[in-house]
């Protein structure tokens, strides 16, 4: 179907998706809504909770529709804008979770479609709709994060090879991760941004390791990863050798927009899990079923319509982007609102459920609303992950506002 598909074709085709949903989709994971950090990543090392998730990973798999826009050779479902929103809305009524999530489907996916030769996105793109390589990113050094232009991963010719020596630093879920996606530097002389090239590296290549890295809120999704003269085909360039800094940025607008599309998604109450107002009211119990506490009622108003408010302008981008916008710099003022509105939710969460929000573990933790500190803690890297909000705020004041350095 087109996107220019008349009224009677979209209503066919949702009719026809709700019959598919209601005969295929797991009656057990009904309910359980999408979980930004939760769902499932697949790749070799995935582990399943539940029989159903993989069942339901499969025959989403199948119709192309864990990548729904994405063309069908390489996987997706080859749905117009107009369809897949039509498949989320109908997979929202039934309270379904995305089959999969991922830096595959949000980064380096659209990145290869955009970028990639016909060879990569072969190779590539139907391996991370069906969930079988999952996927992470080496872009930050130990001495290039913000200025990541600075990188030094040094990756030498040799022949059909490139050589990589170097070390990433935060690169998140590595050691659970089958391939990278890397910058390298190929050229040390002229501009920094025209010696750096955009390589896809298998994790498995000799000489890849990685160190997990332990962070304040207890658990350890980011490691350090050290290459020690890898050797990765020249096939896996991506964009030409010395083109990798375009890509990058890319790439970059894409994980922002992925950012603030999850923040945005979760505040508003996900799955099982309970809203900011819902908790206030449990917590803090006031009369004729308000929240107890006026200056806090006042306050998760004002985070209730932020998130609301929120929501509606990334549904607009979303929108843009699949009428074929690629998100520009304006992918910055919603990392930096959805990001710093996250950190405000769990601070009015922690307020608001005092000492009973200190659980750490135990019993009904994991499920609950108790891993509020741990959670709280990790709300504090939302402002540095994906580029830190002073530099968000430096490329608005730049590129969208136009303002002189
Ligand atoms: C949870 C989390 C997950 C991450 N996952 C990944 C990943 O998977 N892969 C990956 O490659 N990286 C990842 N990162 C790294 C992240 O991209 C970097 O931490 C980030 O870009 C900042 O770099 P830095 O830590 O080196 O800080 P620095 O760049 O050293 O910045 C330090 C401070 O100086 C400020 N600053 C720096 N330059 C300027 C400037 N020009 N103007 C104003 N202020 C400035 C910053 O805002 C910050 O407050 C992750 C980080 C976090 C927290």
């Amino acid at each position: 179907m087109s996107t220019s598909a008349t009224p009677e074709a979209l209503e066919t085709f949702r009719r026809e998706t709700g019959e598919w949903l209601d005969a295929n989709a797991p009656e057990s994971l009904r309910g359980r809504g999408d979980d930004p950090l939760n769902g499932v990543w697949g790749g070799r090392r995935w582990e399943f909770r539940l029989p159903d998730e993989k069942l339901w990973l499969e025959r989403m798999a199948e119709k192309g529709w864990t990548a729904p826009q994405w063309p069908r050779e390489y996987g997706g479902g080859g749905l117009s804008g107009a369809e897949e929103k039509v498949l989320r809305q109908e997979l929202k009524a039934r309270r379904m979770p995305a089959p999969l999530i991922g830096f595959g489907l949000t980064m380096i996916g659209p990145t290869l479609l955009q970028f990639g030769n016909e060879e990569q996105k072969r190779e590539h793109l139907p391996r991370v709709c069906r969930g079988e390589i999952r996927w992470c990113q080496g872009y930050s050094e130990p001495g290039a994060g913000s200025d990541l232009a600075s990188l030094q991963t040094r990756a030498e010719d040799d022949g059909d090879h490139f050589v990589v020596t170097g070390t990433k630093v935060w690169t998140s879920y590595a050691d659970q991760s089958d391939w990278i996606f890397a910058l390298v530097r190929t050229r040390h002389e002229g501009a920094r941004q025209e010696g750096i090239t955009f390589l896809l590296i298998d994790m498995a290549s000799p000489g890849v390791s990685v160190s997990p890295i332990r962070l304040i809120s207890g658990s350890s999704p980011f490691c350090e990863t050290h290459f020690d003269a890898v050797r990765v085909p020249k096939r896996n360039v991506v964009n030409g050798v010395n083109g990798g800094w375009t890509v990058a940025k890319a790439l970059l607008g894409h994980e922002r927009s992925m950012i603030a599309d999850a923040f945005g998604a979760s505040s508003g109450g996900s799955g099982r899990r309970k809203t900011l107002p819902q908790l206030a009211r449990e917590y803090l119990p006031g009369s004729d079923g308000r929240i107890g506490d006026a200056v806090l009622r006042d306050e998760i108003a004002r985070n209730e319509m932020d998130t609301r408010a929120l929501m509606l302008t990334v549904q607009r981008s979303r929108d843009a982007a699949r009428a074929g916008h690629q998100p520009g710099p304006e992918s910055s003022l919603f990392k930096v609102y959805a990001t710093e509105l996250n950190q405000r939710r769990y601070d009015l969460l922690v307020r608001l459920m005092g000492p009973q929000g200190l659980g750490w573990e135990g019993p009904g933790f994991a499920e609950s609303e108790l891993r509020t500190t741990r959670e709280w803690l990790r709300s504090r890297g939302n402002t540095i992950e994906g580029g830190t909000s002073e530099v968000q705020r430096n490329i608005i004041a730049k590129r969208v506002l136009g303002l002189p350095d």
